[in-house]
């Protein structure tokens, strides 16, 4: 029974109301016990029937006229009181079921759409009327589902992708393994030379999708603090300069002489130049050139990367910071491309920082130009 009223809303709800009632009705009956003796006496002398004081019980006067009409009203007064109890917990009932439905009625709703959720039907959403509380609630908790689902499609669609991105080196591994097994292809150092570059590209897979998933869950603390954007460029300049060598493409950097310091955090900054200016190399056909420069924008300073390379269509440049992206993914794995996540942990860690990134082209075979902002330091 006592299980069943903590189940239950609506019984809570008609219990409470009845507690009210009887509350009322206590203090009401205890009030005319005390209060309308006297009170009657009062009122009959007033009229002036004859029934003087003391009439209403005198010792030795017997039951008199007055509380014989006394013991009538009071015995009609408990009858009207009986009444207004029956009839105000009558109300009550119907009150407490009107009220109950308006109120348990949404969250009935909720309780069975959050179940259809919990069985992984995140398309199921709660019909909102008015704007109550429980309207409010039943809106967040809408709010609350189209997030679920949103998460749920990424995590289906990261499978998918991650899927499909292990395959590609597995299968040409398989391959040549099969190809050696058999003797297709000759044990030379150039076969083992593929499967190693294979391999390689898979390893650098694994990396890319632990960082990612890294800088997507957040889990990452900056180290701000002020740092001259000539340290940012030349550290980065100092590790590919040797790969822009080897490929026949110039790297230059021109940055104004008072540019301010900048709030970063120098490795996490670095590691976004280092992939802007690594991906800018990939990109640019030897003989071409890439600059890095720098410009104060009010109290952010904007730092770019702008190469001579092979460009973005326009329709791939809202894309191209989606993970897995690719503008043109033959073209990008012939020039040994990566796996299209570079630039989504840049993204993420711009965006960490309080900054934006974006690329911009005049289109294919006109080169592009990337650029983030970063805070400069007060
Ligand atoms: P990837 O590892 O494939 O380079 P990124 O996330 O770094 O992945 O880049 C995503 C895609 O954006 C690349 O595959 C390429 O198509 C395009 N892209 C990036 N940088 C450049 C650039 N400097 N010039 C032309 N295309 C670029």
């Amino acid at each position: 029974m006592i299980a069943y009223l903590r189940r239950h809303l609506g019984i809570k709800l008609f219990l409470s109301y009845l507690i009210v009632i009887l509350v009322g009705v206590v203090i009401l009956a205890s009030t005319t016990q005390f209060a309308l003796p006297g009170a009657f006496e009062r009122h009959m002398i007033r009229m002036g029937t004859g029934m003087g004081p003391g009439m209403m019980g005198a010792p030795g006067a017997g039951l008199g006229q007055a509380e014989e009409l006394y013991l009538n009203f009071r015995a009609s007064f408990n009858e009207a009181l009986a009444l207004a109890v029956f009839v105000s917990a009558a109300l009550a009932l119907v009150v407490s079921m009107i009220f109950s439905r308006g109120v348990i009625a949404p969250v009935q709703a909720m309780m069975s759409v959050s179940q259809r959720i919990s069985e992984g039907h995140y398309n199921e959403r709660v019909q909102v009327r008015g704007e109550d509380e429980l309207s409010q609630l039943a809106r967040r908790f809408n709010t609350m589902a189209g997030q679920l689902e949103q998460i749920e499609t990424m995590r289906r669609q990261l499978i998918g992708d991650v899927a499909h991105e292990l395959r590609t080196p597995l299968t040409a591994i398989k391959g040549s393994m099969e190809g050696l097994m058999d003797g297709v292809l000759p044990a030379s150092d150039e076969t083992f030379g593929q499967i190693h570059q294979e391999a390689d590209r898979l390893s650098h897979l694994v990396d890319d999708l632990q960082e990612l998933s890294r800088v997507e869950a957040a889990t990452f603390k900056l180290d701000l603090r002020p740092v001259a954007v000539v340290d940012l460029v030349n550290s980065a300049l100092g590790r590919l300069s040797r790969q822009y060598e080897e490929k026949g493409v110039t790297l230059t950097s021109g940055l104004p002489a008072d540019l301010p310091l900048v709030q970063v955090d120098e490795d996490r900054v670095g590691q976004v130049l280092l992939n802007l200016i690594g991906n800018a190399l990939q990109y640019t056909p030897a003989g071409g050139n890439v600059q890095i420069s720098a410009v104060r924008d009010g109290d952010e300073v904007r730092i770019m990367v702008t190469d001579t390379g092979i460009g973005l269509p326009a329709e791939h440049i809202p894309h191209i910071f989606d993970r897995f992206y690719r503008a043109d993914k033959s073209r990008s794995r012939r020039a040994g491309g990566g796996s299209g996540i570079g630039l989504t942990i840049a993204r993420h860690l711009v965006e960490a920082h309080g900054g934006r990134i974006w690329a911009e082209s005049e289109g294919e075979g006109q080169g592009s130009k990337f650029t983030f902002t970063v805070k400069a330091a007060k």
